[in-house]
């Protein structure tokens, strides 16, 4: 008789004379790629993906080839109609793929571009589940949680591998153990460390201790209450990361180890720190990285002369974080003021262009609902810049046109992303053009000149109708403009878009006759991209969103000239070189 695991070893497919399945991929070689995996207990909203992103980024660094999924409990195909008041800004890969902000954590970390392989939904698993089953590639068997649903992510994970080369695949389980809609996530987890052997997988239980200001100390029992579930699903913890405010005190960790089988040395101290670029190092000093490839058995593989100038870089980086000397603030507007993770991506592309100019930037939030062309003086007189952010439906637009005219004409710092660039167009269309009706057909749908369209030409285009323009697409960028300067004199970049609406080409030459300057524009069409006007000491607009892709070592050059045009505003100094200067020779 052949032993269980030779057994399933030799099935490459479907069979109906056992009780194993486990699609295997063709060319899958067991052993090639071990697993990490991060899961929550106690609460949501603990930072899997943060963790998960900082451990990776150690390995990367030591040249280990890495590739993150999040696997998302909802039944949504993807992230595109979640409302991000909800659930988070919509992140959006170069491919088109709309995923959860966690992706951008990893993208950012990793310095690594994603695609629709490193993201997947409860209803992208089921979808091609019933898919199969349609296609009678099941055989007559009825179709199970167990073991189809666990095989096709399974197949998800091994797939990655595959495609990716990756000596570790990084996997995060969105939501907590104990949710309904993840929990065959787990058990396929179970499967894939009991198919895939000893010293395979490294399972590690993010967790929350609290500290009840009441009592004033460390309290490890939901902790220990939520280890306990997850040790009941078949799963033995290898690392244990306890989230908290403050350092987690030698006692509670002590408790956690001895409840959870987990040796002290592996229960780690993830607590609130002032910047997460500093939490690689956190798990570093504690020698959590060496602790997961002793436990992956795959310490030959790494490269140390690699690591140390990685980290060199890296330090490089972090230290400028604490030497962050002169503070300075930018306004933004936004119908989700109150919901942070609304804006991830744009609250770290300003962290990652102050820490280059040594700026501290702090964030004003400015809800637009009320605001008008006789109160927005009164709310903008204390930021040094302002960004208009990309937005959906016709909420606060008003106000944003108010703001967008109170930066042109008070030679105030603006950049507008995508809805934010929309405005500005409008703006400047009503109030320097005299189209006293300009708007956007969004807003008003019957407007008489509705400068922001979809249009017959651009639905011929995309081919798909009305639909939204999404992913990484090509700019052409106008020689002499402020955004070839800005982008170190290039004439093609890529940045990331998520649209449906565009200036209509048949006022290009009017706005241009005025003063606007098209200074980027879609290869092959008559679509516009990035705007600016010469004249104003920053005042720059893209349909794009570039916060999708400021890296911390490489921020975006209109990021970067938005805090230095900024700063420049505020300290009044003379030696303060310009906008451009700053970030040309930062982003050259
Ligand atoms: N609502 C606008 C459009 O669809 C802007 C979109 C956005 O800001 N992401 O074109």
């Amino acid at each position: 008789m052949p032993d269980s695991r030779e057994l399933l070893s030799k099935i490459s497919d479907v069979s109906t004379d056992t009780e194993y399945f486990s699609p295997m991929p063709a060319g899958y070689k067991k052993g090639k790629c071990r697993y990490v995996i991060v899961m929550g207990t106690v609460m949501s909203g603990l930072g899997k993906g943060i963790f998960s992103s900082c451990l990776a980024k150690l390995m990367q660094d030591k040249g280990l080839k890495v590739a993150p999924i999040k696997l998302e409990g909802y039944l949504n195909i993807d992230s595109g109609t979640l409302n991000p008041f909800r659930h988070g800004e919509v992140f959006v890969l170069d491919d088109g793929m709309e995923t959860d902000m966690d992706l951008g954590t990893y993208e950012r970390m990793l310095d690594q571009n994603l695609s629709k392989a490193n993201f997947s939904t409860s209803g992208q698993i089921y979808n091609s589940v019933l898919a199969k089953e349609r296609h009678g590639d099941y055989l007559g068997r009825d179709v199970q949680m167990i073991p189809h649903v666990t095989g096709e992510v399974k197949l998800k994970l091994r797939n990655l591998a595959i495609d990716s080369d990756a000596d570790i695949v990084f996997v995060e389980i969105g939501g907590t153990v104990g949710d309904l809609e993840n929990a065959f996530y787990i058990e396929a987890m179970r499967e894939l460390a009991y198919e895939e052997g000893p010293g395979s997988c490294c399972f590690v239980g993010l967790t929350y201790i609290m500290e009840p200001k009441t009592l004033g100390e460390q309290k490890s029992k939901a902790a220990q209450l939520g280890i306990k579930m997850l040790m009941q699903t078949g799963i033995q913890p290898d690392i244990i990361a306890c989230r908290a405010e403050n350092p987690v005190s030698q006692t509670a960790r002590q408790k956690i180890s001895v409840f959870s089988n987990v040796p002290f040395e592996r229960v780690f101290s993830m607590h609130d720190s002032a910047s997460i670029y500093t939490i690689p190092s956190m798990l570093r000093d504690c020698g959590l990285d060496f602790e997961v490839l002793r436990l992956l058995k795959i310490e030959d593989r790494i490269n140390l002369r690699k690591e140390r100038k990685e980290w060199a870089r890296w330090c490089d980086f972090t230290d400028k974080i604490t030497k962050k000397t002169r503070d300075i603030t930018i306004g933004i507007t936004g119908k989700y003021t109150s919901v942070r993770d609304s804006y991830a991506s744009i609250i770290n592309a300003l962290e990652h262009a102050g820490i280059w100019l040594g700026a501290k930037v702090n964030i004003k939030w400015i809800d637009t609902t009320r605001l008008t062309d006789s109160n927005v003086t009164e709310e903008l007189k204390d930021v040094s810049g302002i960004i208009v952010p990309g937005g959906f439906g016709t909420r606060g637009t008003e106000g944003k046109i108010a703001c967008a005219r109170y930066a042109r004409e008070n030679d105030l710092p603006y950049l507008g992303i995508c809805l934010g660039f929309q405005v500005a167009v409008i703006e400047f269309a009503r109030n320097v053009c005299g189209l006293k009706d300009a708007n956007s057909t969004e807003i008003d749908p019957n407007c008489a000149n509705g400068v922001i369209d979809i249009l017959p030409e651009q639905k011929k285009i995309e081919g798909l109708g009305g639909n939204m323009r999404l992913g990484g697409r090509d700019i052409e960028v106008k020689s002499g403009t402020i955004a070839f300067e800005l982008f170190g004199k290039k004439n093609m970049v890529r940045m990331r878009f998520r649209h449906r609406y565009e200036v209509d080409p048949g006022y290009i030459e009017q706005f241009e006759k005025a003063g606007l300057v098209f200074s980027g524009k879609a290869p092959d069409y008559p679509i516009m991209q990035i705007f600016e006007l010469p004249e104003h000491p920053y005042f720059i607009g893209t349909q794009a969103h570039p916060c999708l892709t400021s890296r911390p070592l490489d921020p975006q050059p209109m990021f970067v000239g938005l805090v230095a045009a900024a700063m420049k505003l505020h300290f009044r100094e003379s030696d303060l070189p310009d906008a451009i200067n700053i970030a040309q020779k930062i982003c050259s």
